[in-house]
């Protein structure tokens, strides 16, 4: 019964799967970060502009997201940023893909929290979220600042973050209490009270939860609070 089920979900998958190519991986050190350039082609690139998240099949019936971090509508490529330090389906395929493998998506659909005309724009999260505020860079207005810390619980990829994007989101390291360092970094920078301020906040949704909690409680009214939970 269950054999039949799966052949039955296999085809219907097969009509509504879509392909592109991976073009490149570039693993960070240690191997358990990693960026995949995709090629999508016929893919409309030019109206994203709001960030986008791409289903993609990494085994049998099984989809997960990822952000497309930064994109070129011209060449149909975009850049996925993949945590792949846990064991799970989503981890051992973005560890396995190979430049020049075929892969399949389902669809590619808006995320909430895109970038809204705010003078400072703040970013909270994990290494699952680092595509998602790339992506937020690449989108808001030329007039916002951009600031926010993101836990990274290798040493080297911290450093690999400062040396490769130079931008003003902190690596801090991810010791037990994730969201204990995220709010030691908020406190003492005025950002609470700032109206012109709005928080985006992604990864983890129990990190994401907390966050939330936190910035209702030092009076951060819900517009300008952008949460969401991306795994756990
Ligand atoms: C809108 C959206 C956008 C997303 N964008 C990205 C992205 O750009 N990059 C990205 O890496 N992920 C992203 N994710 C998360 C991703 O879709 C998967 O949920 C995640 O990678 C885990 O999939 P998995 O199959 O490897 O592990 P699962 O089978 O889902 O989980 C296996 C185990 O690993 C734990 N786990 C899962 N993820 C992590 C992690 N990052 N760190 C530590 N432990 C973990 C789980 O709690 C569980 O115990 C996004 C999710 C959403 C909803």
């Amino acid at each position: 019964m269950k054999m039949l089920r799966d052949a039955t979900l296999g085809l219907v998958e097969r009509k509504v799967l879509k392909t592109g190519t991976i073009l490149a991986v570039r693993q960070w050190t240690p191997s358990s970060f990693l960026e995949l350039d995709l090629h999508l082609p016929g893919l409309d690139m030019s109206k994203w502009d709001y960030t986008v998240h791409i289903k993609c099949r990494v085994a049998p019936l099984t989809y997960r997201d990822y952000t497309a971090a930064g994109w070129d509508a011209e060449t149909h490529t975009c850049t996925l940023y993949i945590d792949a330090a846990h064991e799970g389906p989503g981890s051992l395929w973005a560890r396995s893909v190979e430049v020049g493998d075929c892969f399949s998506y389902v669809h590619i659909s808006r995320t909430t929290g895109s970038p809204l005309p705010f003078a400072q724009v703040v970013c909270l999260g994990d290494g699952s979220s680092l595509g998602h505020f790339l992506a937020l860079r690449q989108l808001k207005p030329g007039s916002s600042t951009f600031s926010g810390a993101l836990l990274l619980s290798e040493k080297q990829h911290r450093d690999s973050f400062d040396a490769f994007f130079q931008m003003p989101i902190e690596p801090l390291a991810y010791t037990d209490n994730g969201a204990g360092c995220l709010e030691k970094w908020l406190s003492g920078k005025g950002l609470y009270e700032d109206p012109e301020t709005v928080f985006y906040l992604a990864g983890n949704a129990r990190l994401v939860h907390r966050l939330r909690k936190t910035l209702r409680a030092n009076g951060v009214e819900r517009p300008r609070i952008h949460a969401q939970g991306f795994w756990g």
